[in-house]
């Protein structure tokens, strides 16, 4: 009998103090919430959660232990809105590439962006499905992803990738786009198209939908001034959605294509750069989110010069509004998420740590740090029942949370380089419960 007992006690342990147990002592914990760290606190690690933290753990003796030597335990960070398909210019993409070469480019880019600190992406357009899966499963490292698939968008929109003379598939003969068929974006008119879009990509997985409301700067046909979608059929995005329990998020800069959206019942307004005050208050009174990327004004006058003229005009054009949409949002004290619209060339991801820099101009470190961290966790919320990771909590460090965290040097609530600078201050992430780098042995 003593026997059993003793052997159900051991079965017990390895349960809950087993070898995926672990304990990192010595650190200082900012819990993605409070206003300060506390100092001197351990962290125990069970499976993919965190199981307690506090001043001292009981635990078994022989459990693997992580010296924290001091150092600053936060929350592993997230970015509400970048594009991890997106590693080649639209040229390449479109034209040259196959499909193959652009996943592996993409779980390069996935991986960079953890290895910057980034735990959790929301990813706002491009076919990443698989990659989630991919890294779900384990096959290869990256953020969590919550991914929304092709963007819908109508003919001319934001989303309309052809080139200038390729045909209309839906009225001519002409195959569908490349860019269609490998699912990055949909060229949909109409409510009927519309609503086929939208549930094509629920289908896919997506947990949110990204539909382009509005002019962009890097698409050819599009002014920036154009509102994108009726009225009918933004709704039917927005309606599509809810009935699978989750949100539409949107492209767009101006306040018309942003009052429009709102008014159909979309709840969050991606870049909104050129928001004016009623689009702002509608956006505060109706709940909504909103997610600017305020780093553009790092841009220098060269970088924009050397743009086709057509779109330095309309990069010039949304910059203009950028300065005055953060003072807004402050003033409004609206629902702010932390997204970068990161994109771009492999192992150019670290810029999407400038974002960090340029809210603190409106921000404390704390603040920023908390919309990067347990407000985005928010956002990601309205993905309902879509929501694909409902085992723990994600952007606090709590009991229960995801054991999704990141050890610095120094102090980033006082000072927001010590996230900027990754290279030299992140000495250990761990992701799930697994640990992805560890400099601190
Ligand atoms: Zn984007």
């Amino acid at each position: 009998m003593r026997f059993i007992l003793s052997l159900l006690a051991i079965c017990w342990l390895n349960a809950n103090y087993g070898q995926e147990s672990l304990l990192i002592q010595n650190v200082n914990v900012w819990d993605g919430t409070s206003d300060q760290l506390k100092l001197g606190q351990q962290v125990l690690i069970e499976g993919n959660l965190i199981k307690e933290v506090a001043r001292e753990i009981l635990v078994e003796p022989d459990i693997t232990r992580i010296d924290g030597q001091g150092k600053t335990l936060i929350p592993g960070l997230s970015d509400a809105h970048l594009h991890l398909a997106f590693t080649m210019g639209l040229m390449d993409t479109r034209n040259k590439a196959d499909w193959m070469y652009t996943a592996i480019r993409a779980a390069k880019a996935a991986e960079n962006f953890l290895h910057l600190g980034f735990t959790t992406v929301r990813d706002l357009g491009g076919p990443v499905f698989g990659l989630k899966q991919a890294i779900d499963e384990g096959l290869t490292p990256g953020p969590r992803i919550f991914p929304s698939g092709a963007f819908i968008s109508q003919t001319s929109g934001h989303g309309d990738l052809r080139n200038p003379n390729d045909a209309h598939p839906y009225w001519s003969d002409a195959p569908l786009h490349s860019m269609d068929a490998q699912g990055w974006s949909f060229v949909v008119d109409g409510v009927p198209e519309v609503l086929k879009a939208a549930r094509e990509n629920l289908k896919r997985g997506a947990t949110q939908l990204k539909v382009m409301a509005g002019g962009g700067i890097g698409s050819d046909f599009d002014p920036i001034h154009s509102i994108q979608f009726t009225p009918a059929e933004l709704g039917a995005a927005v309606q599509a959605a809810a009935d699978w329990d989750t949100y539409v998020a949107v492209h767009v800069y101006h306040s018309e294509g942003i009052t429009r959206a709102l008014e159909a019942g979309v709840k969050c307004i991606d870049h909104g750069h050129l928001i004016n005050e009623e689009a702002i208050q509608l956006l505060k009174e109706k709940d909504a989110w909103l997610v600017p990327q305020s780093h553009w004004l790092l841009r220098s006058k060269e970088s924009i010069e050397i743009l086709p003229p057509r779109r330095a005009q309309k990069m010039a054009m949304v910059l203009a509004g950028a300065e005055r949409e953060m003072e807004l949002a402050k003033k409004y004290d609206v629902n702010l998420a932390f997204g970068t619209d990161a994109f771009g060339p492999l192992g150019g991801e670290s810029k999407a740590l400038n974002e960090f820099i340029t809210r603190c101009r409106w921000y404390s470190p704390v603040e920023v740090l908390r919309q990067a961290t347990s407000e985005n966790a928010k956002l990601f919320q309205l993905s309902g029942k879509l929501h694909p990771y409902t085992a723990g909590k994600l952007g606090v460090i709590e009991s229960g949370a995801y054991a999704d965290l990141l050890i610095y040097d120094g102090n980033p609530l006082e000072d927001i380089q010590v996230i900027v600078n990754y290279k030299e201050n992140l000495h250990f992430i761990m992701k799930d419960g697994k640990i992805i780098k560890n400099e601190l042995e």
